[in-house]
């Protein structure tokens, strides 16, 4: 019989997690696995906002792919994918070649949703990956360095767009990268100001109030200015143009950071796919509606909860796990046996404010401060040594933890 072979796209949570459940528990007979990823590396997508602001280096936050994967076991593409042809079962990639496939998994991640908003794509920058967060810090870094010379205040302003966790925890590391900043470069702190600019009455939605009030209190002590109910219109080479009901304003600012929400990657739709805002809709065992052959996974999916009939947020915590259940039923598959359907158990949810502070609830128990901060470490702990073991958590992971 012709061994299966498996074709994994993206080595973020969903795609690297997948591929190393394949690798345990398929035999080589049984099928050949082969992983396509634009880097050599992974990243932890969950930590880009500390290497967009430069509280921590990018190379604490990646690993090499083939470090993490058995080489004898996964072949390791590095390329571009630009197209799936799923009726050909075949995928076409940037350097020209076409990787032909049994079962196919996405697991391409998200890109910014922008909402038509002008100017957004062109004066803008995105937490989206580790080149653009490498972007977003040295760019704050050179500003500074500069505005001694040009000594424009608008090169002292950061808008963050949006106020949901990305925004917050972007801003959140902002209060911590600033005075570090100020002092390299002779600049006074007062100078500076970081803006975020939200759409809805609140920041964080979805949070009890008592944890908002908390997050917005500490914030707002570091001097964050927030402008709530406030829609940023259009964004300009100098600033932003941001709405309040009628009223409108302009702020000047040098460095513009959008974090007002996320969608599928669009290669998805353009390959086919139904999407809704980028989203593959999955059926309950991960694979894509009349599609046999293709699962979809993380930020390129949507899962419905049965329970509350909302849609499950797009997050590492939901994308590791349909991982495991999509490992699981492509063996199924293989095997001749029956599927499983998905079942997503959200433990909790925290949101780091810096280093020093976070909020969040986990197992339905509030946490403010030192107890949500610990709770963040152990997450992103505990992931790395799913990845990769005691050695790859002793090398990358957050070891101080108090
Ligand atoms: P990703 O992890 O983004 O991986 C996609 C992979 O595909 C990447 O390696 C990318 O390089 C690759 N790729 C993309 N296009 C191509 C292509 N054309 N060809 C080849 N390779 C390609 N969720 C939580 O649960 N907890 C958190 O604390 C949390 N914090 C977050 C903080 C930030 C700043 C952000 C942006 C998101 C956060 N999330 C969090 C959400 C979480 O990161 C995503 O839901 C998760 O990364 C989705 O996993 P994924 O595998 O779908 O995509
Ligand atoms: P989001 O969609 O959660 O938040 C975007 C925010 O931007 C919203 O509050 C929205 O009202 C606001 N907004 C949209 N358009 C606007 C406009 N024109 N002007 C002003 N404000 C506007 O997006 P996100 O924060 O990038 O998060 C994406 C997903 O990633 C979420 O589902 C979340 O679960 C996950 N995530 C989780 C964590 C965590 O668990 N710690 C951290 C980051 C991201």
């Amino acid at each position: 019989m012709k061994k299966a072979e498996i074709l994994v796209l993206g080595a973020g949570y969903g795609g690297i997690m997948t591929t190393l459940h394949l690798q345990k528990m398929l035999a080589s007979e049984e099928a050949s696995i082969t992983l396509v990823n634009k880097h050599p590396y992974h990243y932890q997508t969950t930590l880009l906002h500390e290497n967009a602001a430069g509280t921590a280096h990018q190379d604490q936050n990646r690993v090499n792919i083939e470090e993490v994967i058995d080489t004898k076991r996964v072949t390791f593409i590095q390329d571009e994918v630009t197209t799936i042809l799923t009726e050909k079962k075949q995928v076409l990639l940037k350097n020209g070649r076409t990787l032909s496939y049994d079962y196919l998994v996405v697991a391409l991640g998200f890109e910014p949703a922008t909402f038509g908003i002008p100017g957004l794509k062109e004066h803008s920058f995105c937490i989206r990956s580790i080149n653009e967060a490498r972007k977003i810090r040295e760019h704050i870094q050179c500003t500074f360095a500069r505005y001694h010379h040009e000594k424009r205040d608008e090169m002292l302003t950061i808008v963050v767009g949006g106020a949901g966790f990305t925004g917050i925890e972007f801003v959140g590391e902002l209060v911590e990268r600033v005075p570090v900043l100020c002092k390299e470069f002779d600049i006074d702190p007062q100078k500076v100001r970081i803006i975020n600019v939200e759409a809805g009455p609140t920041i964080l939605p979805g949070f009890a109030p008592e944890l908002v009030e908390y997050a917005y209190n500490y914030l707002k002590s570091r001097g964050v200015e927030f402008y709530l109910k406030s829609m940023l219109k259009a964004c300009h080479s100098d600033g932003v143009t941001i709405a309040q009901g009628e009223q409108e304003e302009i702020i000047k600012a040098d460095t513009v950071v959008w974090t007002g929400g996320v969608q599928g990657n669009s290669l998805v739709s353009q390959s086919g796919f139904p999407t809704q805002r980028g989203r593959v809709e999955v059926r309950k065992d991960l694979r894509a509606p009349h599609d046999d052959h293709t699962f979809v996974i993380g930020d390129c999916s949507v899962l419905y909860d049965q329970e509350s009939g909302r849609p499950y947020p797009p997050s590492a915590q939901v994308t590791i796990q349909q991982a495991e259940t999509c490992a699981n039923n492509i063996k199924a598959l293989l095997k001749g046996e029956a599927l499983q359907d998905i079942k997503i158990e959200i433990k909790g949810t925290v949101a780091s404010l810096g280093s020093e502070e976070a909020i969040g609830v986990v197992f339905g128990k509030m946490l403010v401060g030192k107890k949500a901060v610990l709770m963040k470490k152990i997450i992103d702990n505990r992931y790395l040594f799913m990845l990769g073991g005691l050695g790859l958590l002793l090398k990358k992971g957050k070891l101080k933890l108090f």
